[in-house]
This record gives structure tokens, C-alpha cells and sequence, in this order.
């Protein structure tokens, strides 16, 4: 792992005393930690959030930033997978409606056939994704009328004839993060960086921690652990416990951000070959497009030419109308999917997570592989595994906005 890449501590002092101590220790402030923090605290049952960084500064910043049942399942015929993509996403948008924007995504056809196909198939997305809390009436699903597709500058010169509009849910991935993390009183040391930990017979006992603000030490005491270290896990378990055990697969995918193309009104969603989607997706005054996929050693790696070529490739021989390689990149940006190793290649390994109880500390969980749009769901469970208390306000209870501000809508 790079030191290099880690984000540097804002100045000034942590007021935090030196001895610390709660019922559950959280390593890793992204979506998981952070959920789980909020699932704690409507328990209310005592929790810290520890991070090397700042809360939502690793994956969880990096993602699509869609809350979806992943139209693709359809194509994998992950169905299962779906439907709780989509009763997931109006959990979502129940809970944090500020940091959602729903959305009809298009998906353009080649031909006809293939526009009967999207059809059938969207139809049946939509009917299972029938709950949708606050869809603006305006927005219309199902076959996309031909004035409106050939007003979009992308169906110019492009090899598509049509489209079909599908529904889902657009966030703001970090934001998100943050306010997860914001609905808990959980106790927060970010930018802390975790150097041994005392063992029990029982478990884990004692973490002692480096404050990277100012260097001062602190120790974290606590009864139960979980580790939501995302595409991190295995190096740090290698480090604390000299483990060698590879429980992940990590898989990079790149985006690029353009500025806005006018004319380009909603989002599209692009089959290609192998059951991948090209997003081009217009949102807060630019247009972002992705992914790709790359297997990777590390949660942090560089972007390589390669990665931007393939999107530039695949944007020049789907949408030709506009001069991508001219058009100037804004941003460019790569995450690191934490995938639950497997053999076969990452394209086609489950996104679904799983929740290991460490054979040897009993008291530790490793929270591995995953989403956003399902981690709350996920947490909420970790949650009532430790406690053994269900809690019906996780799907009801609105989020706290961690700036204060309500997002724009964009
Ligand atoms: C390109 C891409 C697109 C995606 N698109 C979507 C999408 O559209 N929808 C969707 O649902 N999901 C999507 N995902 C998946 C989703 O983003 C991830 O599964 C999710 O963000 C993982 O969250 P996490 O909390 O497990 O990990 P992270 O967000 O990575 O959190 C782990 C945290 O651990 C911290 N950490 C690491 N090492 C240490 C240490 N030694 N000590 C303390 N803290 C440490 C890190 O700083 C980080 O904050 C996408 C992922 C990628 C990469």
C-alpha cells in the first residue's frame, strides 16, 4: 500500500481523550462503516468509526452513484440480486429523499429486435421496481417517442434506432456517506491510523492508534469489531494478523467527466459486448461516463491509458456525433470494487457481499465485497446479529444531512 496515496490530515488538534471505549469498534468509515454506525446508534448501543482517512474518502466516493437493482442482473439473470436492488432503492429514497434523484435512463436498441428484447425486459425491471417514492410524474418509462430520441444529439449518426426508458435512482455517493455517518453519535476518529491490537482468549481487546493529525497515540477498547475496510481488507489483515489469505478480488473501473452537452437530457445506459453498460450520465453540469473494469492488487492504483482509451473507443463507436477525443476531460476518476474472491474473471463475479465471522477472534466480523445500494440492508443485519435487536426505524428513519444543507437538485 502506498503511503503516498492516502489523503493528508487537516491541521490542528483531536480533542479526543487517550483512552476510549464502546461496545462496537468500526474500522473503515465508508458506506458500510457508516451505515453500520447509524444502525448502532438507533439501537442505541455505543460505537466508534475509525478511519485512515476522512469518512466516505476510499470507495465510496468513486462509484457510479446509482442506488439500482443493476440492469445488468438482467442480462447475468442475477434476479435475485435485482430485486433487492430495487426494494433497496426505494428504502433509499424514503430515507435520504435529498441525496436521491430519480431518474429514466435510456437504453438505446440497435435494432428491432433488440428493442423488443429491451422492452420485455425493462417492462419486467419496472414492474419489480414498482416502488418508487417520489418519482416526479413527469418523468416518462417505456418506449421513448421518436421526436424525443432524435432531439437528443446522441441518436444522431450512432448506430441506434430507438430507445426504452427505465427507472432509477441517482445519489450523490460521498454525501451519502456522510450522512450516514452524520445519523450516528457514533464516536468519530478519522484520520487515524490503527498500529496493533491486544488479543484475549476471546477475541480482540485493545486497539492502539496513531492520531495522523498531530501524532498523539490513543487506544480504542471495545467488545465487539467489525472490519469494513472495503478494497483494503486483505492488505490490512496481512499487516495486523500476518494473514495471507486473499478474501477479495479487486477490480478498478474509471470515470470521465466532460463538461455538460446540451441537448443531452437524460442519462443513457449502453449495452456492449460481454453484458457491460456504457452510463453517459448528465448530472451536476457535466456528463460522466463509465466504467470499465481492471483486475488490481491495491485499493489504490493510477488510471492507465488503457482505461481511458476503452471509454474513449467505446464512446466514439456508440455516439460518433460528438468529437470526444477533442473535448476536453474534467475530471477523470478510479475506484476499486471490493469483489468476494472467486474464480472466473471479476466482469463476471457477484457483487453480493458476505459477512465473516473471523475463525480465530470471535468477536471480530469482516464486512466483504458489496454496494452502496445494498448496504444499508446489510448493516442493518450485521446490526441485529450483534445485538440481537431488529429495528423497523432503519427503513423509515430520515437521514441527518451532514452539511446541513439540503442537496441541490441537480
Ligand atoms: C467504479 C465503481 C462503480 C461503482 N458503482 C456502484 C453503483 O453505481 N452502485 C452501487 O451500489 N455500488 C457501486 N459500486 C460499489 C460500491 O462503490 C462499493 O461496493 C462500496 O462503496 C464499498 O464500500 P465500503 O464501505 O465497503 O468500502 P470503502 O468505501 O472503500 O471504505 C473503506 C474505508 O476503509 C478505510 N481504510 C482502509 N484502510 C484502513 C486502515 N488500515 N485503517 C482504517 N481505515 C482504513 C478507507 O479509508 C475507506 O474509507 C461501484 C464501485 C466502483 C469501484
Amino acid at each position: 500500500m502506498s503511503d503516498a496515496a492516502w489523503p493528508a490530515p487537516p491541521q490542528g488538534p483531536c480533542a479526543l481523550p487517550p483512552r476510549l471505549e464502546v461496545e462496537v469498534a468500526i474500522l473503515g468509515a465508508g458506506i458500510h462503516g457508516a451505515a453500520l454506525a447509524r444502525e448502532l446508534t438507533l439501537r442505541g448501543v455505543s460505537c466508534a468509526l475509525v478511519d485512515r482517512g476522512e469518512v466516505g474518502g476510499g470507495t465510496s466516493q468513486w462509484s457510479s452513484q446509482l442506488l439500482h437493482g443493476g440492469i445488468r442482473y438482467m442480462l447475468t439473470g442475477d434476479i435475485r440480486q435485482m430485486r433487492e436492488g430495487l426494494a433497496e432503492r426505494a428504502t433509499w429514497a424514503r430515507i435520504a429523499p435529498r441525496r436521491c434523484r430519480w431518474e429514466a435512463f435510456w437504453m438505446p436498441h440497435r435494432s428491432r429486435l433488440e428493442g423488443l428484447a429491451h422492452r420485455v425486459g425493462i417492462g419486467l425491471y419496472d414492474f419489480w421496481g414498482s416502488e418508487r417514492p417520489g418519482w416526479p410524474a413527469d418523468l416518462r418509462l417505456g418506449r421513448v417517442s421518436r421526436p424525443d430520441f432524435l432531439i437528443d444529439p446522441r441518436a444522431t449518426l450512432g448506430p441506434f434506432r430507438g430507445a426504452t426508458a427505465y427507472a432509477d435512482l441517482m445519489t450523490w455517493d460521498r454525501d451519502l456517506t456522510k450522512d450516514l455517518a452524520a445519523s450516528s453519535e457514533a464516536l468519530l476518529l478519522d484520520f487515524h491510523e490503527a498500529e496493533r491490537f491486544d488479543q484475549g482468549s476471546d477475541g480482540l481487546k485493545l486497539l492502539h492508534l496513531v492520531d495522523r493529525r498531530d501524532g498523539s497515540l490513543r487506544q480504542l477498547a471495545a467488545r465487539r469489531w467489525v472490519f469494513a475496510l472495503g478494497p483494503w481488507t486483505d492488505g490490512a489483515m496481512a499487516r495486523w494478523f500476518g494473514e495471507s489469505r486473499k478474501r477479495l478480488r479487486l477490480s478498478a473501473g474509471v470515470h470521465l467527466w466532460f463538461d455538460a452537452v446540451p441537448g443531452c437530457e437524460r442519462p443513457w445506459a449502453i449495452r456492449r459486448p460481454k453484458g457491460r453498460i456504457l452510463f453517459v450520465i448528465p448530472r451536476d453540469g457535466m456528463l460522466q461516463v463509465g466504467t470499465t473494469e481492471r483486475e488490481v492488487e491495491d485499493g489504490w492504483v493510477p488510471i492507465l491509458k488503457a482505461e481511458r482509451e476503452e471509454l474513449l473507443d467505446a464512446l466514439e463507436a456508440n455516439l460518433p456525433i460528438l468529437p470526444w477525443r477533442e473535448m476536453p476531460v474534467q475530471a477523470e476518476e478510479l475506484g476499486v470494487r471490493p469483489l468476494v474472491a472467486a474464480r472466473g474473471a471479476t466482469t463476471h463475479l457477484s457483487r453480493e457481499a458476505v459477512l465473516e465471522r473471523h475463525s480465530q477472534f470471535r468477536n471480530l466480523t469482516l464486512v466483504l465485497g458489496g454496494k452502496l445500494t445494498t448496504a444499508r440492508a446489510l448493516m442493518d443485519r450485521l446490526a441485529t446479529d450483534l445485538t440481537g435487536r431488529p429495528c423497523d426505524a432503519s427503513r423509515t428513519a430520515p437521514l441527518r444531512l451532514w452539511d446541513g444543507q439540503p442537496a441541490q437538485i441537480r
